[in-house]
């Protein structure tokens, strides 16, 4: 392997390109987890995290991906055998349902194409069905990261109350938080499920749970075993700052760095940067000739952008090519999208250039590897970002 000048690409949809600044907060040497300068750091970080989520209540951190977190929501929760809704948005909403499965709950998938994000509809009408209320939690993905599909969360909550339904409402923002705005406690979220790896720009390593009131309430009467996930212990840290065992440190110092650069961004500038970028990727996939995965623009992902190729395209060659020849990774079709589609992510610590490399990344990929598409996306993109903010706003 020869050297590669320059900076790697990593343009899959998380984990994301992480920092200098968190990088260099990370480096610092690893300090006892029982003495009073971790005390201050664990404090700092849980305070400081809660606004990210858009709460005021505890957020729990484990070490951990978060296929953990995902675990922590459903085994504090819940109780052997209790029916959990989910809805297929694509190949992440799937895993979970499996786990739900793996862990002996009673999951119920409404199905979908892939293509649109949980219907607050179908929610409602199987609600209104479960007159015993059998149906313990909706469990849904915010953000689904197979698909470039984003979910109306406010919606499906006035779906919940609409059918006038106890069931709590579990929510994975593994791949919109920090990233596409989110409200906890304003869109009556029970458990919001998080990684580092994405919006949060950090390596991947913790996983976080943000909890309710009727959450805490429910994890007093659920039955299901648990003990690395338990959160009760876990709420230790939000009172004393210290851990139940030994914490990820060095991530920690990252989370520290990454709440500040939050802040100093502000989190409205960070979403409306998400939101610009990915309008900018739609413009060149459309000029390519290409469709977008996700068909209601209202659900338009701004984290990133699932492509779908023609037929006689192989997406998986477009990328190695792409790799091995411009030094960018780009997200594959999963599942269900194996082979048809490719997946940009435009996430985390990003700005106009590195789009416009990331894009032009693409569309070289595509001229050297000989697909039949329209020149003139990169140009279509830089036009939109180019533009004044009030020519932006109109052309939206
Ligand atoms: N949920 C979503 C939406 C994801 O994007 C991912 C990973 O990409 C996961 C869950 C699983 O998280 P992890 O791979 O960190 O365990």
């Amino acid at each position: 392997m020869s050297y590669k000048s320059g900076r790697h690409f990593l343009q899959i949809p998380g984990p994301t390109n992480v920092p200098d600044r968190v990088l260099h907060a990370m480096s610092y040497p690893t300090i006892d987890h029982r003495g009073p300068d971790f005390k201050a750091l664990g404090a700092e970080v849980l305070e400081g995290i809660r606004p990210v989520f858009g709460t005021t209540n505890p957020v729990i951190i484990f070490p951990s991906s978060g296929t953990g977190a995902w675990e922590a929501a459903l085994v504090n929760t819940l109780s052997p055998g209790d029916r959990v809704l989910m809805f297929e948005t694509g190949h992440f909403a799937t895993l979970w349902r499996n786990m739900a499965q793996r862990l002996g709950f009673d999951p119920e998938l409404v199905d979908s194409d892939w293509r649109h994000g949980v219907d607050p509809a179908a929610i409602e009408k199987r609600l209104v069905a479960d007159t015993g209320h059998q149906i313990k939690a909706v469990a849904v993905v915010h953000n689904e990261t197979s698909t470039g599909v984003t979910s109306r969360i406010a919606q499906i909550r006035e779906a919940i109350d609409r059918a006038n339904h106890p069931a709590l409402l579990l929510v994975d923002t593994i791949s919109s938080l920090g990233s596409i705005r989110y409200e906890h406690d304003a869109w009556g979220v029970d458990v919001t499920v998080a990684g580092s790896q994405k919006g949060l720009m950090l390596p991947p390593g913790l996983g976080f749970n943000a909890v309710s009131d009727k959450a805490l309430a429910a994890a007093r009467d659920a039955a299901q075993p648990r003990s690395y996930w338990d959160w009760e212990e876990m709420m230790g840290p939000n009172e004393s700052g210290f851990f139940p065992y030994t914490p990820a440190t060095n991530l920690l110092y990252g989370l520290r760095e990454a709440i500040n650069m939050l802040n100093e961004e502000g989190l409205d500038n960070v979403f409306a940067r998400h939101d610009r970028h990915a309008e900018a990727t739609r413009r060149a996939v459309r000029a390519w000739g290409f469709d977008i995965v996700c068909e209601n623009p209202e659900e338009y992902s701004s984290a990133l952008t699932a492509v779908l190729v023609p037929d006689d395209v192989d997406p998986d060659a477009l990328r190695r090519l792409i790799l091995e020849d411009f030094d960018m990774s780009l997200g594959a079709g999963l599942s269900k999208l194996a082979g048809r589609a490719f997946r940009i992510g435009h996430l985390g610590d990003f700005n106009d250039l590195t789009l416009a490399g990331t894009l032009s990344g693409v569309e070289m990929g595509l001229q050297r590897a000989g697909v039949a598409y329209q020149p003139g996306g990169v140009q279509a993109a830089l036009d939109y970002l180019a533009a004044p903010e009030a020519a932006r706003a109109q052309s939206r």
